[in-house]
């Protein structure tokens, strides 16, 4: 049930909303109650949620993590991305939602972000639907009685 979704970032660093194409994951799933899982691959990108009405909310959080962690700095890692490796595993590469009546439970104002920290690049979100217990428990006995 896992599935991937690509993304083409289009900056040094950026918040790239993925909030619509996890939930079309989600519908895509059918799974009405358990958890969806969304993890970034990648050692200098990351998944964070947060407000996305406001784009402030994006900018404030890129410019306090460019301050904390500055492109340019005593690094020992030889590739130059030093920056991108620590901002990826302060924001970290996973996040789980809750999924309710098959959709997710985010908050009103709260999106789910890929995290770009050495770009532009081509990124990959894998997203994978885990439902409940007692969802697999029905389907099973859906299964066994035959029941579509
Ligand atoms: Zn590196």
């Amino acid at each position: 049930m896992a599935s991937r979704i690509s993304v083409l970032t289009r900056a040094k660093t950026a918040l790239e909303d993925i909030t619509n194409r996890v939930g079309e994951a989600v519908r895509r799933s059918g799974v009405d109650e358990g958890i969806c899982h969304i993890y970034v691959p990648h050692t200098t990108a990351g998944v964070t949620i947060n407000e996305h009405a406001d784009p402030d909310v994006g900018r404030d959080i890129l410019a306090k993590l460019e301050a904390l962690v500055p492109a340019r700095g005593n690094y020992r890692h030889v590739e130059g991305n030093a920056d991108g490796h620590i901002k990826a595993s302060l924001v970290g590469s996973s996040q789980a939602v809750p999924v309710e009546k098959g959709r997710l439970a985010l908050g009103r104002w709260q999106g789910i972000f890929l995290c770009e920290f050495d770009g532009p690049r081509d990124r990959t979100v894998v997203v994978q639907v885990i439902p409940s217990a007692a969802t697999r428990a029905s389907q099973l006995l859906e299964r066994e009685s035959g029941q579509p």
